[in-house]
């Protein structure tokens, strides 16, 4: 269970698109730096928290003295100020060590990504204005101080796919909301301090107009986590049912202004893709193992694989599939913005299409170019094949949807009727 030669591999530039030839700022590359400074220590940890299917708090531990926990929260307010790239750079090698580190973290932290200078931009009126910058102030505050934010929106309908209004109301009552509903699949149940989540105002005929973002305090009366969790892959994010029932909250709690989530979902699409840095780190890591089994680099392998021409064209190809997904992950990362356009935003749906497909198929291709003794849970490949079967799933951008998505959208142009199958 040595993890010792990521140490090498994350150094290599051949073996990882981040490390030469990308203009990478000099923030980018010094938060890169701390990711390795602590990723091997966490690649080991993984194999309990796989086994156990506990959270990796350890790693959070890390994250915070690491100042991550603001990643994304502006200068002007206390955080490191990362933009979107920066932190798709940089989970990307979070999830290289650790998949579920990277998984949950993303929760964490797309709750201050997404509430920071993307809403600047947004439609809002001068009170709306005035109100997000005290509420966010409030939330990174607790950020910084070392609250963890989650982020459960899936209810098991069609809502957080974007089909119909979320099922967990907001009434206003007494100057403040009373929530209740019910989320599945709340990463970080019982690690996170709050749960940012997605529920609709109580007005007639509601729509997702109406969409709140709301943070909910892990200690209010009414909040319970209930379920097991013992799913094939991503264990450790721990994602378990989360219950509302009757939970208050102050005006302090929204995260987001009225009508603002709904902008923001249909102005910046680039949003839902915060994941595919999680996948496209596994996907490099399986990779690399696959090199440093066949060259018998890894501690406890010691016959040397490499000189079969079917392992060669095997890793030729994984090497093909991989930099294609890389390919496509830079340029979309590097397109994120206020209304993109028309092939910006289906390049964003191909991009996540493609890493996430791609992690699953890289990983499946090093289990047979290994062989049965890589399968063994005394090596990593076993977990990442499993922690590589979660990304096509995750909503509301599953493999499916994008590719329903993408069909729609390449053969019919914005508002044009559907025609009546003949
Ligand atoms: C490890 C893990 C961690 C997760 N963490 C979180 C989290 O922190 N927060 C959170 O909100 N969710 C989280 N999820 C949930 C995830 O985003 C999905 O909501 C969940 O996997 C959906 O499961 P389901 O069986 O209810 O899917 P269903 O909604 O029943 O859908 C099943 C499949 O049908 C397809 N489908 C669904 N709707 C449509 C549609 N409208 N058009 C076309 N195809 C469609 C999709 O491909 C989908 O995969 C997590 C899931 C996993 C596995």
């Amino acid at each position: 269970m040595n993890s010792d030669y990521l140490r090498d591999y994350a150094a290599s530039a051949d073996a990882n698109a981040l490390a030469e030839g990308l203009p990478l700022t000099p923030l980018q590359k010094k938060l890169i730096g701390m990711v390795d400074e602590v990723g091997v220590q966490w690649a080991e940890r993984a194999f309990t928290h796989d086994r156990e299917a506990s959270f990796p708090q350890d790693n959070f531990n890390d994250l915070h003295h690491m100042g991550f926990f603001g990643l994304c929260v502006p200068e002007r307010l206390g955080g490191i100020g990362a933009d979107y790239r920066t932190y798709m750079l940089v989970a990307t090698r979070i999830g290289y060590y650790c998949g579920a580190t990277a998984n949950t973290f993303n929760m964490h932290n797309a709750n201050a990504l997404w509430t920071a200078s993307m809403v600047d931009a947004l439609d809002m009126t001068p009170e709306q204005r005035a109100q997000h910058e005290h509420n966010r102030s409030v939330h990174y505050t607790r950020m910084l101080a070392g609250s963890i934010y989650a982020q459960p929106f899936s209810e098991g309908s069609g809502a957080a796919a974007g089909r119909h209004p979320f099922g967990t109301s907001a009434v206003r009552r007494d100057g403040g909301w009373v929530l209740n509903g019910k989320k599945i699949f709340a990463s970080l149940s019982g690690s996170a301090h709050y749960y940012g989540v997605l529920c609709t105002e109580d007005v007639p005929n509601p729509t997702m107009a109406n969409t709140l973002f709301m943070a909910v305090p892990a200690d209010s009366p009414g909040l319970s986590i209930v379920g097991d969790w013992d799913p094939l892959g991503m264990r450790g994010t721990v994602s378990r049912t989360l219950l509302l029932n009757d939970v208050q909250l102050s005006d302090e709690a929204a995260l987001m202004p009225r009508g603002v989530y709904a902008q923001a979902a249909s102005r910046y699409p680039h949003m839902f893709m915060t994941l595919t840095p999680t996948y496209m780190g596994v996907a490099q890591a399986a990779y690399d193992f696959a090199v440093a089994y066949l060259r018998a680099d890894l501690p406890g392998v010691n016959v040397k694989r490499r000189m079969y021409p079917t392992k060669q064209i095997a890793m030729a190809e994984m090497y093909i599939k991989l930099q294609q997904a890389w390919s496509l992950f830079h340029r979309t990362t590097s397109e994120f913005k206020l209304d993109p356009s028309r092939s910006e935003r289906m390049r964003a749906l191909a991009c996540q299409y493609t890493v996430m497909e791609s992690c699953a198929d890289i990983c499946s291709a090093a289990v047979k170019v290994c062989g049965g003794q890589a399968m063994l849970k005394t090596f990593a490949l076993e977990r990442m094949f499993r922690d590589s079967r979660c990304g096509a799933l995750m909503l509301p951008w599953t493999a499916e949807i994008c590719l329903d998505r993408l069909g729609k959208g390449l053969l019919y142009n914005e508002g044009e009727p559907r025609d009546d199958a003949v």
